[in-house]
């Protein structure tokens, strides 16, 4: 059984560019791991010799204006439990939002293990750009920038020492 990382986060993050820099192949034949749920977006990423499974929770996304947070709830946290590993991106520009407190309690509920990433931070310092976020209470956040690629590398092999 390959690890699941799961990637979290509210919409416009950069949750999907993140999983398409992390499995490349794009449409990878995976997700024939028993256990996990079928309409979730699953892809194949790998690290040196060490290979993991990255779900793409793009089904967060609201799709009406109500019950957003319920529904987010709902797939996240299906998502969540299936995971090993969640990663929690956020938007650097943005700074916190309300939306990432709902998630963040959701995560600290759900006792998994992550990762608190700050993505859009290229041409930002580290200290400056996670600054903002240690008031998520999930530690000392990674910066990134999954467009340029930027940390993305030492995130994954912090996130490989996890699994
Ligand atoms: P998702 O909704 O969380 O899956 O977010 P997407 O991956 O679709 O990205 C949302 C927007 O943010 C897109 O316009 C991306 O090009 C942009 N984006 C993603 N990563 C970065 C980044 O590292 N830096 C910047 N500046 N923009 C980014
Ligand atoms: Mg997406």
């Amino acid at each position: 059984m390959k690890p699941v990382i799961a990637l979290v986060g509210r919409p416009n993050v950069g949750k999907s560019t993140l999983f398409n820099r992390l499995t490349r192949t794009r449409d990878a034949l995976v997700a024939n791991q028993p256990g996990l749920t079928r309409d979730r977006h699953y892809g194949l990423g790998r690290m040196g010799p060490r290979e993991y499974l990255v779900v793409d929770t793009g089904g967060l996304e609201p799709v009406a204006k109500e019950g957003i947070y319920a529904e987010m709830a709902k797939q996240s946290r299906q998502a969540i439990l299936e995971s090993d590993l969640v990663l929690f991106i956020v938007d650097g520009r943005q700074g916190v939002t309300p939306h990432d407190h709902v998630i963040a309690a959701e995560l600290r509920k759900a006792k998994r293990d992550v990762i608190l990433v700050v993505n859009k931070t290229e041409g930002y310092t580290h200290s400056m750009a996670a600054a903002d976020f240690f008031e998520l209470g999930l530690g000392e956040p990674e910066t990134i920038s999954a467009s340029h690629g930027d940390g993305v590398r030492q995130l994954m092999d912090m996130a490989c020492e996890k699994l």
